[in-house]
C-alpha cells in the first residue's frame, strides 16, 4: 500500500493527469480504509503544494458561474497559467449527479490539457465535502496547477467554507436585482474581495452598470475584508468576454498588494489553523460513528432523545463516554468528576453496580410496566440466542434494569420461572476491572464460581462470570469486566 501511494505521489508531482485524477478520487473517497492512504498521499504531496493562487467563486444558481469560469479559465490559459477547477456542493446527491457533473459545463476548458476540471464530490456534510475539496486543492497544486478556482454551488454556509480555503473570494452577481443584494446574505457579501456584475451585455448592459453603482455604494458601508484593499465592483460579460481581462488584472493587483503587506500569508496561516480544527473534528466524528461502543447505544440514545425522555446534552455525553471506552447501556451515567477522580481499583475489587436483572414471564407487559417510570428510557427487545434470553434495557440515571425472558427450550431462565412463575430478581451484576482476578479472589475465600470458571461473553459483549446464589444470600451475582473499571485499574487502557 505504502509503495503504491509513494508511486502515485511521484506521478502526481510529475504532472501525470491520470495519476492526478486517481489521487483526487482517493482524497474524495468517503471509505474509511481510504482515509489512511489519503492522509499518506497528502503528507507526501504537501511540500510541493501551496504555490497556487486560490480563488473562490460564488454566486446564486444562474448567475453565470460556469459560463464565467469557462471564459475566465480560457483567458488564464492564454496568459500561460494552468487552471484547476474544484467545487464545494454539500447539497449534491450521493450519486454525484449534480449540475457540476454535467460535462457540458465549461466544455471548452475541459478539453484543454492545461486545465483540470473536477465535478463536485458527491454529497455529505459540509464539513466532509469541504475537507475533500481542501485536499483536492493541495493535490492540484502539487501537480503544478498555479491557479485553482474553487466554486461554491450551495447557497448558504458553503461560501464560508470556500472563503476559508482560498486567497481571494469573488462574488458573481447579476443585474436586475435592484438595490437589494439579490437574496444573498449580507454575511456572504462581507466575504467578498471582488464583486463582478455578470451579464453586462445586450439588453442587460445598462442594468448592469446601474447595479455596479448600487453595489459600490452598498459596499462602502461594509468594512473591507483585507486591510489596504477596497473591494472593487465591476461589470463583466462571460458571454462577450468584456471585463474578464480587467477582472484578472484586479485579482493580480490584489495578490500583489496582500503579498506585500503580509496579509495573504496571515490569511493562509489562519486558514491552516482552522483546517487543523476542522480536520480534528471530522476525524473524531468519523471514528466516533464507527466505534462499537457508540454504535451499540446510538439507536437507543437517539430514540430516547427524540421521545424527550433524555436531554440531548446527556445523550451526547453518553455517546462520548461510549467512545472513550466506557461500557454499559444507555442508562449508564456519563462519567462524573467523581469517576475520574476515583482511585484505581485493585484488579479483584468490585466496582459499580452495572445492572439488576429481573426475570419476567411476559416481556411486553414488563416493558410497559417499566416504561411508566418517569425518566426511564426503555429499549426495544433484543434476542441473545447464545444466552437463551431476550432482553429489554431500562435505563436509569445511575444504572439499569434488565428485563429478561427465556428464549428457546433450553433457556437457563426456565427453571427460575418455574419456581417463581410471576418473575423476580434473577441476578445483579457488578463491574470489575478483571473478571478472572475477581473470581479467583472470591474463590479463594470460599465462594463458588459457576460453570467451568472460564469467562463467557455477556450481553454487553464483555467477559462475565457468575457466582453461586447460595454464597450470596440467595442472589445470583454476575461479575462483568468493564472498560470503565479496567481503565480505572490501568489508566492507559482508553488510549490503546
Ligand atoms: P451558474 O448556475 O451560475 O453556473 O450559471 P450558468 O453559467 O449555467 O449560466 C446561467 C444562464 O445565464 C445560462 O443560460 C447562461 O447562458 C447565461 N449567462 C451566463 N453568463 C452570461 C453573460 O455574461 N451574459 C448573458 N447574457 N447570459 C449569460
Amino acid at each position: 500500500m505504502t509503495a503504491t501511494i509513494d508511486k502515485l505521489a511521484a506521478a502526481v508531482r510529475s504532472g501525470d493527469r491520470r495519476a492526478l485524477a486517481r489521487a483526487v478520487t482517493l482524497v474524495e473517497s468517503t471509505r474509511a480504509d481510504h482515509r489512511g492512504e489519503a492522509a499518506r498521499l497528502i503528507e507526501l504531496l504537501a511540500p510541493a503544494a501551496g504555490g497556487a493562487f486560490r480563488i473562490g467563486i460564488s454566486g446564486v444558481p444562474g448567475a453565470g458561474k460556469s459560463t464565467f469560469i469557462e471564459a475566465f479559465g480560457l483567458h488564464l490559459l492564454a496568459k500561460g497559467r494552468r487552471v484547476a477547477v474544484l467545487s464545494v456542493d454539500p447539497s449534491s446527491p450521493a450519486s454525484g449527479g449534480s449540475i457540476l457533473g454535467d460535462k457540458t459545463r465549461m466544455a471548452e476548458l475541459a478539453r484543454r490539457p492545461e486545465a483540470f476540471i473536477r465535478p463536485t464530490p458527491s454529497g455529505g456534510t459540509l464539513g466532509g465535502v469541504a475537507r475533500r475539496t481542501r485536499e483536492a486543492l493541495l493535490v492540484c497544486e502539487a501537480a503544478g496547477f498555479d491557479t485553482v478556482l474553487v466554486e461554491t454551488v450551495g447557497v448558504g454556509q458553503s461560501e464560508t467554507a470556500v472563503a476559508g480555503m482560498t486567497d481571494l473570494f469573488l462574488l458573481l452577481l447579476v443585474p436586475g436585482g435592484g438595490d437589494e443584494l439579490q437574496g444573498i446574505k449580507r454575511g456572504i457579501v462581507e466575504l467578498a474581495d471582488l464583486v463582478l456584475v455578470n451579464k453586462a451585455d445586450g439588453d442587460l448592459a445598462a442594468a448592469a452598470e446601474r447595479a455596479v453603482e448600487a453595489y459600490r455604494n452598498a459596499l462602502t458601508l461594509l468594512r473591507p475584508r483585507a486591510a489596504g484593499w477596497d473591494v472593487p465592483v465591476a461589470a463583466c460579460s462571460s458571454r462577450t468576454g468584456a471585463g474578464i481581462a480587467a477582472a484578472w488584472d484586479a485579482m493580480l493587483r490584489y495578490h500583489e498588494t496582500l503579498t506585500a503587506s503580509g496579509e495573504l500569508a496571515a490569511r493562509r496561516a489562519a486558514q491552516a489553523g482552522e483546517w487543523l480544527w476542522a480536520e480534528t473534528a471530522e476525524t473524531l466524528l468519523e471514528s466516533l460513528r464507527e466505534h462499537p461502543g457508540v454504535r451499540e447505544r446510538l439507536a437507543q440514545l437517539e430514540s430516547a432523545v427524540r421521545e424527550g425522555t433524555l436531554p440531548p446534552t446527556i445523550g451526547a455525553r453518553r455517546l462520548i463516554a461510549g467512545f472513550l471506552g466506557e461500557t454499559g447501556g444507555p442508562g449508564d451515567a456519563s462519567p462524573t468528576a467523581a469517576d475520574t477522580a476515583a482511585p484505581p481499583l485493585p484488579a479483584a475489587a468490585a466496582g459499580r453496580l452495572n445492572h439488576v436483572a429481573i426475570a419476567v414471564p411476559d416481556l411486553e407487559g414488563a416493558r410497559r410496566a417499566f416504561a411508566r417510570l418517569p425518566g426511564a428510557s426503555v429499549s426495544e427487545p433484543r434476542s441473545l440466542p447464545e444466552h437463551g434470553v431476550i432482553v429489554v434495557f431500562v435505563a436509569l440515571p445511575n444504572t439499569k434494569i434488565e428485563l429478561v425472558t427465556p428464549l428457546g427450550e433450553r433457556s437457563p431462565l426456565r427453571s427460575f420461572l418455574e419456581k417463581s412463575p410471576g418473575g423476580g430478581i434473577h441476578h445483579l451484576s457488578l463491574e470489575v476491572p478483571d473478571v478472572r482476578a475477581a473470581a479467583a479472589a472470591l474463590a479463594g475465600q470460599g465462594a463458588r464460581v459457576l460453570g467451568d470458571g472460564e469467562p463467557k461473553t455477556g450481553a454487553h459483549g464483555t467477559p462475565v462470570l457468575f457466582l453461586h446464589p447460595k454464597d450470596f444470600c440467595g442472589t445470583l451475582v454476575e461479575l462483568e469486566e468493564t472498560a470503565r473499571e479496567r481503565s480505572r485499574n490501568d489508566r492507559s487502557y482508553a488510549s490503546r
